[in-house]
């Protein structure tokens, strides 16, 4: 589904990702850990051109997505992305900040994409919620919006970064609740996460990323009980 080639990305003098190569099949969920400043977020944001790599190659289903400024807006819309800070319209009801990208980019009806809207809230427990702001609920309320505002584009694969580092620790299992959901159904999952719990519970693969590069890539299994590398060894020291 996603084949990245030699990816490279530079800030300035600064090489922040460092020769990835990596291939992503339809319906794998794969985590990312690693230490701050590892590139994670780098990686994450390159894979749906929300930053334009230096140099690599990153192929969506076989088509180069560097090739043409054009795919971009075509890709933004089968990849989808959750932030760690949620980023919800804050002047927009729950419903609105749900229906406005259908209604808006993919041209869906408003009774359409109000339908879908409150499908996809009552899939993340916030049906009841529709035509409230977002300041008036929790952090992990927010992020389930925010997961269902994805959901609403009908993505082929969402990208996650650090769903959950911005929740007060009784929020997170919630937010878990609904990405373990999704990837129960199949979605094709990419989450940069601290929850080292989850990734060994959901994931297909784990990447363990430091200094720009992906140092290893295995099985949850693999990772958790018998990493190989002396960085990963003690980056799980440290975070277990
Ligand atoms: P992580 O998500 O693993 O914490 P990031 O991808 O955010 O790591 O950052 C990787 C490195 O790139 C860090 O050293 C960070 O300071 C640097 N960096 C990230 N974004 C920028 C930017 N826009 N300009 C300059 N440096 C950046
Ligand atoms: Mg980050």
């Amino acid at each position: 589904m996603l084949k990245v080639n030699k990816l490279s990305k530079y800030h300035g003098e600064l090489e922040v990702l460092k020769n990835i190569n990596l291939c992503i099949e339809a319906g794998q969920v794969v985590c990312i850990i690693g230490p701050s400043g590892s590139g994670k977020s780098t990686f994450l944001r390159c894979l749906n051109l929300l930053e334009i790599p230096t140099s690599g190659k990153i192929f969506y289903q076989g088509n180069n997505v560097m090739d043409m400024t054009s795919e971009i807006k075509e890709l933004r819309k089968k990849v989808g992305m959750v932030f760690q800070r949620f980023n919800l319209f804050p002047l927009k009801t729950v419903l609105q900040n749900v229906t406005m990208a259908p209604v808006l980019i993919n041209k869906v009806s408003k009774e359409e994409a109000n339908n879908m809207a409150l499908d996809l809230l009552k899939k993340v427990g916030l049906a009841e919620k529709a035509n409230v702001y977002p300041s008036t609920l929790s952090g992990g309320q927010q992020q389930r919006v925010a997961i269902a505002r994805a959901l609403a584009m009908n993505p082929e694969m969402l990208l996650f970064d650090e769903p959950t580092s911005a929740l007060d620790p009784e929020l997170v299992g919630d937010v878990l609740d609904v990405m373990k959901q999704l990837a129960k159904e199949g979605m094709t999952m990419v989450v940069v996460t601290h929850e080292m719990g989850f990734a060994r519970e959901i994931s297909d693969r784990v990447i363990f990323m430091d200094g720009g590069y992906i140092i290893e890539d295995d099985t949850p299994q693999e990772i958790f009980t018998n990493p190989k590398h002396k960085r990963t060894k003690e980056f799980l020291s440290r975070v277990l």
